[in-house]
This record gives C-alpha cells, structure tokens and sequence, in this order.
C-alpha cells in the first residue's frame, strides 16, 4: 500500500479523493504565524473549515497546503483543521523567498537535511511531518540562492521519495532554469510538478516542459492579479485547459486553483480590494469544480474525464 504523509499521518493514496494540489490554507510571511497572530481573521477558523467542509461535501477530500516556512506555515492550525473537518491536508517544506538575512554561509546539504527532517521528524518542534518540497524562483531567474535552494529540495526528494512542486513564472524561461537545477542534483522528472501553467498561453513551451517527463501544475485559476500587473483572464485560462488537453498532455495535469482560503496578504487589504479578489473567486476552492469544469464540458470535454483526473492523476503522482 503507497501512502502520502498528511498533517495527521500516512493515507493511503486510494483514500485521497478529489485532490487539489496547489492551495493555501493559511499564509502569511515568516514568523507572523508564531509571534504575531494578530494579523490572521478574526474568525479564520470559522472562514478555513467552512471552505474545507465544502470542499468534504463534493468530494475534494484532500489539499495540499503549498506553504513552507518562508510563506508564514503553520502546521499546528493544519492539523486541528484537518481533524476538525475530516479533509486531509499535506503540508509543504521546501523554500519560498530570499536567502534570510543574519544566517551565514549555508550548504546544499545543510538545507536538504532541514526538509529531510520535516519529512521524517516534523516541522516546527511537533512531529507533524511534511509530505511535499517546494522550489521557487519567479521574473528574477537564476541566482545563487535558489540554486542552492533547488538543488538541496532535489537531494531531499532523493532522500525520501518526496516528490517537488514548482512556484514559477511561466512567461518566462524561469521553469527551465528550476528543471536544470534539479535534474542537475538528481530529482526524478516523474517527482517534479511545475506549477503556475495558467499563467502563459504559449502551448510551445507548455510542451516543452510535459516532454522533460514532468507534471503540470494547472492552477493559478482564476485570475486574481490586483496590482495591474499583466495577466492571462480567467476566460482565456479555461480556454488553455482545453488546447492543453487536446495536446495529449492529460494524463500529466494536476489541477489546483493556488488560492489562499486565507492569506495576511489579502485579508489586511482595503475593503474594496478585499471586495475585488473575493468578486473574482465565486465558490472559492470549487471554483475549478463549479465553474471551470462545466465551460470544459460546454466545450466538448468529457465531465468524468475531467473529474478523474483530479482523483487519478494525484493518485499516480504521489505514488511515483
Ligand atoms: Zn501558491
């Protein structure tokens, strides 16, 4: 039996249901969570489990929380919501951001050993363990930091058979720069999601990176920019699902919206930006469900297809 490591222990991965790869249940910066949880909703239990209960009664039955540290993770709320609602939730090591500062000189093996002990001890003093690595790079591209960062995820995959998921900037040549890094260190294409695909609408590239053996992460759904940066309309992303899948690349597609059910970042915004994102996020984390997959199916496409692919395809990847 092949299970994935959850907040409250190993699942079996026929047990994992639906499966939303790329979600945020809370997220802020580093440290909020343990010195400063003043910042958090006010009701952020009531906001998380309602929006995970919902996700329960239509059978999305587990979310990956992609939040390492450096996205303000908190490992002891994951696992109260996962026992509270029944939902089963992955958290994430690995790293997102700079290189903190007033650290030091630091090696590959020195971080890759940090992760290696999220996974088999626990993070942050409990012995909640971590069932998925995290690498990220965006516009900036390569630098030595998240070289290193890459390449120690890499090593602790190797290590543990814990597989990567990527935060990229696929308009760019950024996801080649993060497959170089950890190919180079010894990572199984089979382990590696690249993350972020609904941000480019360059089916080229899109087939570029499925031909490295990889998976794509088809999330970023739906648009939810808020600082006039560009960016791909919702409309446009559902159309790319489609050329995607027409392409033959579904039988390596990982859905998940990458939306914070709650993040600092948009909680402490003005009201009418708060009222923006929440306009843009109609049935929150069954956005993909209730809204994306019936314009497929308007489109020609299958709606079981579709649905078992976001059981099956989880299922394949985490068990390698
Ligand atoms: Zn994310």
């Amino acid at each position: 039996m092949k299970t994935v490591q959850t907040v409250t222990g190993p699942v079996s991965t026929d047990k994992l249901g639906s499966v939303l790869m790329h979600e945020h249940v809370v997220s802020s910066s580093m440290g909020i969570a343990t010195h400063y949880p003043q910042f958090y909703l006010k009701n952020l239990e009531e906001v998380i489990e309602k929006d995970l209960l919902d996700c329960k009664a239509e059978g999305i039955l587990t979310v990956a929380d992609g939040t390492p540290v450096g996205l303000g993770r908190d490992v002891r709320l994951l696992k109260k919501f996962s026992e509270d609602t029944g939902v089963n939730i992955i958290a994430t090591t690995g790293w997102w951001g700079m290189e903190p500062p007033y650290l030091g000189p630091s090696t590959d093996e020195q971080w890759a050993q940090c992760f290696i002990d999220d996974i088999r001890v626990g993070c942050d003093g409990t012995d909640i363990k971590a069932g998925f690595l995290k690498g990220a790079m965006d516009k900036e591209g390569p630098n030595p930091w998240n070289r290193k960062m890459h390449h120690a995820a890499a090593m602790a995959s190797v290590e543990t058979g814990v597989p990567i998921f990527l935060h990229t900037y696929c308009p760019t040549e950024t996801p080649r720069h993060q497959l170089q890094f950890l190919l180079e260190a010894g990572a199984a294409p089979n382990k590696i999601e690249v993350g972020h695909i609904l941000e480019t609408v360059d089916l080229e590239f899109v087939k570029w990176i499925y031909d490295q053996g990889v998976w794509l992460g088809l999330e970023r759904i739906p648009c939810q920019h808020f600082e006039g940066e560009y960016s791909v309309t919702t409309e446009h992303r559902i159309r790319f699902i489609k050329e995607i899948l027409d392409a033959g690349m579904g039988d390596r597609v990982l859905f998940s919206h990458d939306l914070p059910i709650t993040s600092t970042l948009f909680d402490n915004q003005s009201d009418e930006v708060k009222a923006y994102v929440e306009a843009q996020k109609p049935d929150h984390l069954l956005f993909i469900k209730k809204h994306v997959f019936p314009k497929l199916a308007e489109m020609g496409l299958d709606p079981d297809y579709l649905w078992n692919l976001t059981i099956e395809n989880p299922r394949k990847f985490f068990e390698g």
